[in-house]
């Protein structure tokens, strides 16, 4: 399990980014976290990742403390998509998911048969193969989203936390990459922290969602049970209706804001 107990965060003396906050994902689990501008998400996801450290609390990766694991062991254990990433010199696309390899190794490695292979599938799975020989820093937004996605997938990973990746995505791309988390989950136990503000796809494809604001959890539990109306206006200041399709699947209809 990839656990946080507690977190605080403050960037400046008494103003909290992460008030307490505490989340778990299993294996096999895909978990939303959901929240306005401000609640506290992408702060959540460094610090999971240990990209940033935490006044109090503390993160544990299968019972062992994050902080107490080397970067090779944190790049095996845990993959991330977060905002404004990817290398600024100009790597082809190729080398970008080459790199998630290396991270595995401790840099420097040599890549052998497996490697690439790796690379090759998670190439396909993130549908970037016809991009593999491109600049990564001409692409697109989307496209970059899907080479990053791409990278993490090679780094073949237990957990993922991902920092909303798919604001970018075309339709078609935001739903393939939507069935590839959950059949990661679901097939592969993988177990994903996913920062979304689609409440389609938090409906569709989490097993359970976290409501932050203002640096603290306001709800949590089964998608179609903590996005509802009350939730929708008071956490993210909209008029909305749930609506069940033919099928029973639950859907979100915003209709104004507050
Ligand atoms: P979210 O991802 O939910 O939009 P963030 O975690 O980015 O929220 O930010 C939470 C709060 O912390 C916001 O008020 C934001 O302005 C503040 N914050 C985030 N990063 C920094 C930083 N590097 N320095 C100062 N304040 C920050």
């Amino acid at each position: 399990m990839l656990s946080a107990r507690d977190l605080r965060v403050a960037y400046a003396p008494g103003v909290f980014a992460l008030d307490g906050v505490s989340i778990d994902v299993s294996p096999g689990e895909v978990v939303g976290v959901l929240g306005p501008n401000g609640a506290g998400k992408s702060t959540l996801a460094r610090v999971l990742l240990g990209l940033q450290s935490a006044s109090a609390g503390e993160v544990r990766i299968d019972e062992q403390p994050l902080s107490g694991l080397t970067i090779a062991e944190r790049a095996r254990r845990v993959a991330a998509v977060l905002q404004d990433q990817g290398p600024r010199f100009s790597f082809s696309v190729k080398e970008v998911v080459a790199l998630a390899r290396e991270a595995r190794h401790g840099a420097f490695t040599r890549l052998g048969p497996d490697d690439l292979a790796a690379v090759d599938r998670a190439m396909r799975a993130a549908d970037v193969l016809a991009l593999a020989d491109r600049a990564f820093d001409a692409l697109s937004g989307g496209e970059r989203q899907r080479v990053l996605l791409a990278r993490a997938l090679a780094q073949a990973a237990r957990y993922l936390v991902l920092d909303e990746p798919t604001a970018f995505l075309d339709l078609h791309h935001r739903y393939a990459f939507a069935d590839r988390i959950r059949a990661l989950a679901d097939a592969g136990g993988a177990g994903v922290v996913w920062i979304l503000h689609d409440l389609d796809l938090a409906l569709r494809d989490c097993h359970r969602v976290y409501v932050l604001a203002g640096g603290r959890t306001v709800a949590a539990g089964a998608p179609a049970e903590v996005l509802v109306p009350e939730t929708l206006r008071a956490s993210f200041g909209v008029e909305a209706v749930l609506h069940r399709d033919a099928s029973g699947r639950a859907h979100v209809l915003v209709q104004r804001p507050v």
